[in-house]
């Protein structure tokens, strides 16, 4: 069962008004602008559009069932990443990620998908492609990863919480395989009562491409070598991977 049409009605009502002291260090406040239905290869969602008073950015939550006054309500946080989510770009696995937990939420009663919009780690479009190419012309990690490494995770967070905290939603489960993740919502009021792997399932189309990418991380190292960050700060874990596919994988992650 959905939001109802009464429930989306409170919702659009309370937030028309709606200001508060905000949360985190920069005063953060949103307001839930929109909501609509969105029936997607993954499931029936809701798709809710959020105001806010700081990034200029319209991110959203792709929501599963009434998660309003939910409890352990499982939520993945997703940031965008238009070269991979949206092109396929293979210098990162965030679309891979995207789809397993669109999927996996979509199987279920209630859940998540908070899909902020901080492409690059926040840094933009435009500075992510720089890094790429500075790392196309001999820059190593540590040089690319100082022109990739002034995103501001506080900031992150601030938004990404009180988007739950509109939605009313009471406790939640983090989808991730990044233990630390755990650390940073409640930081801002959000009560975390547990984890879910975020295990990426294999098929006939992608098993081979994620076993290859597991063994050489081809993804994370271009033709010549360099390596590449990984976007989402989350390791994959793909069903039926074995104990050297997983090591290599962590290596890349740590
Ligand atoms: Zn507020
Ligand atoms: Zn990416």
């Amino acid at each position: 069962m959905g939001l109802t049409h009464m429930k989306i009605k409170e919702l659009l009502d309370e937030n028309r008004l709606h200001e508060c002291e905000g949360v985190g260090p920069d005063h953060v406040c949103v307001r839930i602008a929109a909501i609509a239905e969105m029936p997607s290869r993954f499931g029936d969602f809701h798709i809710i559009a959020f105001y806010n008073n700081k990034d200029n950015k319209e991110h959203i939550a792709i929501v599963r069932g009434d998660v309003t006054n939910a409890e352990n309500v499982p939520v993945r946080v997703h940031s965008e990443c238009l070269t991979g989510d949206v092109i396929g770009s293979l210098r990162c696995d965030c679309r891979d990620q995207l789809e397993s937990a669109l999927r996996m939420i979509g199987k279920m009663d209630k859940g998540i998908l908070l899909y902020m919009r901080q492409e690059g780690r926040g840094i933009g479009l435009i500075n992510k492609i720089r890094a790429y190419g500075l790392q196309e012309h001999g820059y190593d990690t540590v040089e690319a990863n100082l022109a990739l490494g002034f995103r501001d995770d506080e900031r992150e967070y601030s938004v990404a919480a009180h988007m739950l905290m509109s939605l009313h939603v009471k406790s939640i489960r983090l989808i991730t395989n990044n233990p630390k993740k755990i650390e940073d919502l409640p930081q801002h009021g959000i009560q975390v009562t547990g984890r879910i792997p975020h295990v990426m399932e294999t098929n006939q189309y992608n098993r081979f491409y994620l076993e290859t990418k597991a063994l050489k991380s081809g993804h994370l190292i271009d033709l010549r070598g360099k390596e590449h960050l990984p976007e989402q700060a989350d390791p994959p874990f793909v069903e039926g991977m074995d104990e050297e596919m997983l090591a290599v994988i962590r290596k890349y992650y740590k």
